[in-house]
């Protein structure tokens, strides 16, 4: 099948792209990288009268050390991030996150921005930037806004993002000490979306005790999700001690909308992503205390 026809804008300015977004309405789709909205046009499962394309404009790319967080841009692509030697010293949970996500052509069109608002629940970057607390930027006809990561993930494919709002970028903060950072997921095939995954992120203080901990869940709910009661166990307790198949059932223990499918019942990825969540855990002890 072939989309609906559409008219196609190509503002040169965020600013003329979001008069468009306001004047045009519901009409009106912004599309960035492509990957996830036109499969969805083409197939017609959304119809647009208008695209407002977001490629031309530079101020929504780039990768900047801001104070105690890192900026990304919401129209840098997936490939830019995983070529980014700022991310993957500052970021190593984006980093290591950014390969899971389809392939490299995939990567090299989809943005961090196009992933965020897509908002898919089995998607890598919300859970990453629910798991390390980011800030979105926004900006619509009625000005700016900076939503925690927690308040922009409303529901599936749904965000906080108004009709007439376009996300600009996204500040995720900069974790230091003796951390470890690890995400695991399982898919049916490589590039596939996870039928679950988790992403870990902890710190130890120098007697090795706990005193950070996320726990980000996706595939696992209508958005990506926290483990937030056993994060909440978790802190102050010696790192070792934690058994990570106990912490990992813990972490999905409270779970209530897991999607059932052809792919899996819902039971079945309860006990995947208890299994992801584990492993991700093994491997962020094992790098808070080891290196
Ligand atoms: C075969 C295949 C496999 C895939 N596998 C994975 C995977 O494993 N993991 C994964 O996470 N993703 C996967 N994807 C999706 C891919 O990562 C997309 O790049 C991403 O979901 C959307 O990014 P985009 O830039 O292409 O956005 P688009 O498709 O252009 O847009 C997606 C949505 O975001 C909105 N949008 C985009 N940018 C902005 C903005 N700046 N402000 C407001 N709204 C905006 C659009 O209006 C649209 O609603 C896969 C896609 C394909 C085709």
């Amino acid at each position: 099948m072939k989309p609906a026809p559409f008219t196609y804008h190509a503002p040169v300015d965020t600013g003329e792209a979001v008069r468009l977004l306001g004047e045009l309405g519901d009409e009106a789709k912004a599309i960035a990288g492509g990957q996830s909205l036109v499969p969805m046009l083409a197939l017609r499962l959304a119809t647009f009268g208008h695209l407002v394309d977001l490629r031309r404009l530079d101020d929504l790319r780039g990768i900047e050390h801001r104070g105690d967080s890192v900026w990304i841009g919401a129209g840098t692509t997936q490939a830019a991030v995983q070529r980014s030697d700022e991310i993957r010293t500052a970021l190593p949970l984006l980093a290591r996150a950014t390969p899971l996500i389809g392939h490299f052509q995939i990567r090299s069109r989809g943005t961090v921005g196009g992933s965020l608002a897509h908002a898919d629940s089995a998607a890598e970057y919300p859970a990453v930037a629910l798991t390390l607390d980011a800030e979105l930027e926004t900006l619509s006809p009625h000005g700016r806004r900076t939503i925690p990561a927690a308040h922009f993930l409303t529901g599936m494919w749904s965000t906080a993002l108004a009709d007439d709002e376009l996300l600009t970028g996204v500040n995720i903060p900069v974790w230091k000490g003796r951390c470890g950072f690890a995400i695991e997921e399982f898919a049916r095939r490589s590039g596939d979306f996870a039928i679950a995954g988790a992403a870990v992120a902890l710190r130890v203080d120098g007697a090795g005790h706990l005193d950070r901990c996320a726990i980000g869940l996706f595939g696992l709910g209508p958005t990506a999700l926290r483990g937030r009661g056993a994060e909440a166990e978790l802190i102050g307790t010696a790192a070792v001690a934690g058994d990570p198949d106990a912490i990992g059932r813990c972490a999905t223990a409270d779970l209530d909308a897991v999607p059932s499918d052809l792919h899996g019942s819902a039971h079945y990825r309860t006990r995947v992503g208890a299994a992801m969540v584990a492993r991700a855990w093994r491997r962020a002890v094992q790098e808070a205390l080891h290196g």
